[in-house]
């Protein structure tokens, strides 16, 4: 047992204690990865701490939220393809129709590589739900979008003076 010592974090005297052979669950969206064996130290006062340096405790445990990360990412990708294909929609025209950008970014979401931002995920669950709304999203989307609306002409004529 290894002494106690002063958190070098809040300062509190002999509040820093190791703890070893914790086990600890990890959950996110209901999926969950548990770790054992973790050893470190723990501030009875403050409540931070850290993973013992000297054993592979901070790996294990940054690689099974790194894990669970990418799981859920998978998740919301194949419920992003899911809601896509019951719309009937390829990824290119969900792409025009809702969110804008790259005409790849919605594979990328589908195949969990990126996290689709919050509002995209919202629309495609509202639409999911009233999957009737789609042909009111896409007379309201109608000129949302500034991006691909100008237009570009040249003037060859200097522009001359009207008078009036
Ligand atoms: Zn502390």
């Amino acid at each position: 047992m290894k002494k106690n010592e002063r958190c070098y974090i809040c300062g509190a005297p002999d509040a820093l204690s190791y703890f070893e052979g914790r086990s600890e669950t990890i959950s996110v969206k209901g999926m969950e990865r548990r770790v054992d064996n973790l050893s470190g130290w723990e501030c009875e006062v403050c409540g931070d701490g850290f993973w013992d340096p000297d054993t592979d405790s901070a790996d294990r445990y940054g690689e099974a939220g790194d894990e669970l990360v990418l799981a859920a990412r998978k998740m919301i990708g194949t419920e992003m393809k899911r809601i896509r294909r019951k719309l009937h929609l390829t990824q290119k025209e969900t792409v025009q129709l809702l969110s804008g950008g790259g005409h790849n970014a919605f594979s990328r979401y589908e195949r969990g590589e990126v996290l689709p931002p919050k509002a995209l995920m919202l629309l495609m669950r509202l639409l999911d739900r009233y999957p009737h709304l789609l042909a009111d999203t896409k007379v309201l989307g109608e000129g949302a979008d500034l991006r691909g609306a100008f237009t570009y002409t040249v003037n060859n004529k200097p522009e001359t003076l009207k008078a009036s």
